[in-house]
């Protein structure tokens, strides 16, 4: 079988260019394109070295649709607003979509899902498989334990991310609500300030801290009178995500439309 011709948009990134060095690495795959913000400083540059490798002849675009063209799958680690044209550029051209942009309002959301009626879509908010499998006990130490315990989710990211809480921070508070039959919705807190008053039983609230070059640290905490579980997840480095990605990537070849997950692609 031909290598999996991969696309990056927002190559010029920190996830893009994880990506990039991450598929250049991998087998069953090669660079196949990467575009960027028209203006932004990385169009015109070669991919490889973009990515801190060797070159290997492609420049970065500033067409999406040239780049939808030219590949079988496509990675997207960029905005809310360039997701919406991803997702629908995907669906129009049927390349397998790896969608882990986080922050999306309802109306992204929609047109991602809108997209998997036509093409493979792989959507996660965390690639890794270590959250991925935290996200599962979460959901299982919810359903064991009584609204006594009080659910907290904290996390840390870098000084650059721009979305509170963080995607991954969301989709463990929607796991703790799944294991207690709710939605998160329906009793989340997503920051607090001032006389809030005392915690609802029930509630399940979020914490976030930035800084530094953290590149994701996430913990869930179920707290009662007398003990406390703390179950926590640490990314050291972005290329968990990568990996995550591009074997979603690999992963989505041949499958029938449709909107997957991450625990789909890792088989738990
Ligand atoms: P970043 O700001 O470093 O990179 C985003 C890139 O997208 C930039 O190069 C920017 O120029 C580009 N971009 C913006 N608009 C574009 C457009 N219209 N067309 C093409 N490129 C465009 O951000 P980052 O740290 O790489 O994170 C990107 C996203 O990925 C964030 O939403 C972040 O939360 C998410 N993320 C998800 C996971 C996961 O596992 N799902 C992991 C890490 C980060």
């Amino acid at each position: 079988m031909d290598p999996l011709k991969i696309g990056i948009v927002g190559c010029g990134g920190r996830m893009g260019r994880m990506n990039l060095a991450t598929i250049a690495a991998s087998e069953g795959c090669v660079i196949g394109g990467g575009s960027d913000l028209p203006g932004s400083p990385a169009i015109g540059q070669d991919l490889g070295l973009l990515s801190g490798a060797d070159p290997v002849g492609i420049m970065v675009g500033d067409d999406p649709v040239e780049l939808f063209a030219a590949v079988d799958a496509v990675i997207d680690f960029t905005t809310p607003a360039a997701t919406r044209r991803h997702a629908e550029l995907a669906a129009q051209a049927e390349v397998v979509y790896v969608a882990g942009t986080t922050g999306l309002d309802s109306e992204t959301q929609a047109m991602i899902e809108k997209a998997a009626i036509q093409t493979v879509v792989v959507q996660a908010a965390n690639m890794s498989l270590g959250v991925n499998l935290l996200e599962m006990v979460v959901e299982q130490v919810a359903r064991a334990l009584d609204p006594d315990y009080d659910i907290e989710v904290l996390e840390m990211h870098h000084r650059h991310k721009v979305d509170a809480p963080s995607g991954t921070a969301l989709m463990l508070g929607e796991a703790a609500a799944k294991g207690r039959g709710l939605a998160l919705d329906s009793v989340a807190r997503k920051a607090r300030e001032g006389q809030v008053g005392a915690r609802p039983r029930g509630e399940i609230g979020f914490a976030t801290l930035r800084g530094g070059d953290v590149a994701g640290e996430h913990s869930v905490i179920f707290a009662t009178e007398g003990e406390q579980i703390v179950l926590t997840h640490k990314a050291s480095s972005r290329e968990v995500f990568a990996k995550g990605a591009v074997k979603a990537a690999l992963w989505g070849r041949g499958k029938p439309a449709g909107l997957y997950s991450m625990r789909d692609v890792l088989g738990i």
